[in-house]
């Protein structure tokens, strides 16, 4: 039986994994990281329904186990300058949650245990470093010169993919100037924030800078956007946190920042999600780069991992081509939804901004000037022609 060889135990490269278990496959999954790495921070919070039912799909239970951990919020809520402008409480639903939201490093936790129980083949300390592809199969070596085969390899070795890189393929697309520091805080045990996504135009508690607070099990994290001649130690530090923090939630969050960082709006796409020959499938981070906005991120590469893993499982070149072509044209379109987004939260035209103010003096009587200002941070909420129906 044909096996096939998995670079990367980030979270999509452990979907792919589960997902080549569920059509029956052997996998082997190949990891730099030594065995117990501590991840840092949240990272990617929101989990999908759709990503959730494919995951469940390649292992039975595990949305229950995920969801079961993970937090629900049924409120949203938008600000401008200090005054609500949108703000709306759903029924929670009846059947599985619409999404559910955990630190990263915790869905790559039950990730893992599942991939466990399914009998993936995982080495730690096995950093990929060389990538040679045959009419048959691809042979890979790491960097202590141990070597593995495979009929395929999935790479979803992350956004700086060696296996990318190995075989000439490119990135393409562009980067946003300015940059947003993303902080996790804990909950104040007993006082904890009412469970509700908070978006908040030119928050006055921040100097007039935009800011998104994400709640998370044990947490919240929380989204500033900082503006292009800010500069980068002011603020994307755990000390400079503790300075704006109190600011945004109080001051006796200060004490609790778990973990700093800042991103840039990145939008590229591989020229390619496969090589010449079809043997090769680039996957998650290592074939698309998204900014959190939308939650496209984590949630398009498991869609990912689970088409990678049906074409190998179908076996063919053309399943295999297929694949890259559809998932290529969903990250394209994931990238475009970016964009938008991008327009909305840092505008190039004044015009836009200028709207975004009227949209908030309106909202109140107009229902749907609030609605637009909560919604267009995140773009467009459809997916691509390619994604038959799905978001991602
Ligand atoms: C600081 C930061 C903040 C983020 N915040 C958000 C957010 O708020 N919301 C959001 O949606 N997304 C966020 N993201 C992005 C999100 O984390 C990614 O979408 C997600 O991690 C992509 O998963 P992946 O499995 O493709 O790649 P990764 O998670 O990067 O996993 C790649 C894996 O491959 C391994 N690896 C790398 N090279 C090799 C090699 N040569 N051989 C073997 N193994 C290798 C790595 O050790 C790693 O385990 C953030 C990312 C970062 C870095």
């Amino acid at each position: 039986m044909a096996h096939v060889v998995v670079v990367g135990a980030g979270p999509v490269g452990l979907s792919a994994a589960l997902g080549l278990r569920a059509h029956g496959l052997p996998v082997t999954l190949l990891e730099a990281d030594p065995q117990g790495r501590q991840r840092p921070g949240s990272r990617a919070l929101f989990v999908h329904r759709e990503s959730l039912a494919l995951l469940d799909g390649m292992r039975p239970g595990l949305a229950g186990t995920i969801t079961s951990y993970g937090s629900t919020w049924h409120t949203r809520r938008t600000l401008y300058r200090g005054r609500e402008v949108y703000a709306r409480t759903f029924p929670a639903p009846e059947g599985p949650p619409p999404f559910t939201s955990l630190r990263q490093v915790d869905t790559e936790r039950f990730l893992l245990a599942a991939c466990e129980d399914a009998g993936v083949d995982i080495v730690w300390d096995a950093r990929v470093t060389d990538v040679r592809v045959t009419p048959t199969g691809v042979a890979l070596t790491g960097e202590d010169g141990r070597g593995w085969t495979g009929s395929h390899v999935i790479a979803a070795d992350g956004a700086r993919s060696a296996v990318r890189r190995l075989l000439d393929i490119p990135m393409e697309g562009s980067h946003a100037d300015g940059f947003h520091v993303v902080a996790d805080i804990a909950d104040i045990p007993g006082a904890e924030l009412p469970l509700e996504r908070v978006f908040h135009y030119e928050h006055p508690g921040a100097g007039g800078r935009t800011v998104m607070r994400v709640p998370f099990t044990g947490g919240f994290q929380v989204d500033l956007q900082c503006r292009e001649d800010d500069p980068e130690e002011s603020y994307g530090s755990e000390e400079a946190a503790r300075r704006w923090l109190p600011g945004i939630v109080g001051e006796r969050y200060a004490e609790r920042v778990l973990w700093v960082s800042t991103y840039r709006f990145l939008r590229k796409v591989a020229a390619s999600f496969t090589d010449p020959r079809h043997r090769v499938l680039l996957v998650g981070e290592a074939a698309h780069l998204f900014p959190p906005f939308g939650a496209r991120g984590m949630n398009s590469g498991i869609a990912d991992a689970a088409a990678a893993a049906a074409a190998v499982a179908a076996g063919t070149e053309e399943a295999v081509a297929e694949f890259a072509a559809a998932r290529r044209a969903a990250a394209l379109f994931n990238s475009a939804a970016a964009g938008t987004a991008l327009d909305h939260l840092r505008p190039r035209r004044r015009i836009v901004r200028a709207r975004q103010r009227a949209a908030a003096a309106l909202a109140p009587v107009l229902p749907r000037c609030g609605a637009w200002l909560e919604h267009a941070p995140y773009g467009p909420r459809t997916g691509s022609p390619a994604s038959a129906g799905r978001t991602y």
